[in-house]
């Protein structure tokens, strides 16, 4: 009898260079974000992958979004494979954007080396290895001759790193990753080869800016300095704000631990003549601070804002000519797999198979694009899951191993089989 889960899995392993092979060649390609560079080349470069796999290739660029430019073009990718009928789609989607490389490398960032058993470079764990696994879990279907009902596409997507306006969230937006064509979305970021990533916090970041009243420096008392009343601000939140924040834990799986709470970070602070290289004696009327609040599914957006605007007014309370305005800056809200999801029980069948041990299921600290899939696209059924350790994301000296490489590929092959096979 035919067993396809075998026959997939050992398609999978005859690939096993190949797979390697791309994750390399991708490597090699400095898809570095800021600013955005080679986007194109990388994304012809799928498309003809994609192409030679008999996938129908779309090349979606972002059009009318201000950071698409001549210079930076931001084109995405999509590769297809229609099923016979009746079936769902299954959506495998990475970004191809990369961190900039930095310093403290002992190898070439953009060398895409191969060495004991890793693929090295920038990218190569966040995300081009779980990029690679994802087309070749589809070529793997496709080369043990498995027939499948439902649809499964493979996408290569820009800007991630940077908010992913121009890729998913733009994709999703124009109804292309969005319900209606998708039902089931993978995103092979690391978050760890036997781990299922079902979600993650909201951000929220906003600036508080104090106003004061310029003097001179000699006679500061006849002035107000914005600086002071920053520094209020600060103190009232460290003193009241995160306390109470760090009480506060998550019913969502989040690792590291320490994330599995609503957190409170301060992004930066400047005021005055900050940064100026002449100095006169000026008392600053002029201070500003940008947070970055993680905020939990069990909390509202509308009580975490209203929460720091209390905060605010205590400090007016007690601050003689406190003055202050609060802006935001983005928004991205909670996102997390409805329980019981298919996709999330094909993927922990296929990590068992696969790898001998149950699936740890988690949520990730920061957040990436399964927040577009779900709040704008209106496909809720997404995970993570994806090769690479999930601590070297942008590190120097990033690998990805070769063996978690294909153990992802074979999961999911496998978890596409279950999701979208003829009955
Ligand atoms: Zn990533």
């Amino acid at each position: 009898m035919f067993d396809a889960r075998e026959a997939v899995c050992r398609a999978v392993e005859a690939a096993r260079d190949e797979i390697v092979e791309l994750t390399a060649e991708l490597v090699r390609i400095p898809t570095v974000n800021p600013p955005g560079e080679h986007y194109a080349d990388c994304a012809r470069f799928l498309g003809r992958r994609f192409a030679a796999m008999g996938l129908e290739v779309e090349y979606h660029a972002a059009e009318g979004r201000p950071e698409h430019t001549e210079a930076h073009p931001r084109l995405n990718v999509i590769g297809a494979r229609r099923g016979s009928g009746g079936g769902p789609t299954v959506h495998l989607n990475g970004h191809f954007d990369v961190a900039p490389a930095g310093g403290g490398w002992s190898v070439e960032p953009f060398g895409g080396l191969v060495r004991d058993g890793r693929v090295w470079g920038r990218g190569a764990c966040d995300m081009k290895g779980g990029l690679a696994a994802a087309v070749f879990a589809i070529e793997a279907l496709r080369r043990a001759g498995v027939a499948l009902a439902g649809t499964v596409e493979v996408s290569g997507t820009v800007d991630e790193e940077s908010g992913g306006q121009a890729g998913v969230a733009w994709l999703a937006e124009q109804g292309r990753l969005a319900k209606g064509r998708v039902d089931y979305a993978i995103i092979p970021e690391p978050l760890n080869v036997d781990r299922i990533c079902t979600g993650h916090r909201g951000v929220w970041w906003f600036e508080v800016e104090a106003r004061g009243r310029i003097a001179h420096g000699s006679m500061p008392y006849l002035g107000v300095s914005a600086i002071d009343h920053i520094g209020a601000v600060l103190e009232a939140v460290r003193t009241e704000l995160q306390p109470e924040l760090a009480k506060r834990t998550t019913r969502m799986p989040v690792v590291p631990a320490g994330s599995g709470r609503a957190t409170l970070n301060v992004n930066a602070v400047a005021g005055g003549q900050a940064g100026q290289a002449v100095q006169t004696p000026c008392v600053a009327d002029r201070a500003l601070a940008i947070f970055d609040r993680r905020y939990l599914v069990e909390e509202d957006y509308d009580d975490v804002r209203a929460e720091v605007v209390a905060l605010l007014e205590r400090v007016e309370a007690r601050v003689p000519g406190f003055e202050a305005e609060l802006r935001d800056r983005m928004l991205v809200h909670p996102t997390e797999t409805p329980a019981g999801s298919p996709l999330v029980s094909a993927l922990q069948r296929g990590i068992r198979e696969v790898l001998g041990r149950e699936a740890a299921i988690v949520a990730s600290p920061g957040s990436y694009d399964q927040k577009h899939f779900d709040r704008i696209g209106g496909v809720p059924h997404c995970v993570a899951y994806g090769p690479g350790v999930l601590e070297l994301a942008h590190q120097p000296d990033e690998w990805v191993a070769i063996d978690d490489l294909v153990a992802s590929t074979k999961v999911m092959a496998l978890a596409i089989l279950d999701l979208a096979s003829a009955r």
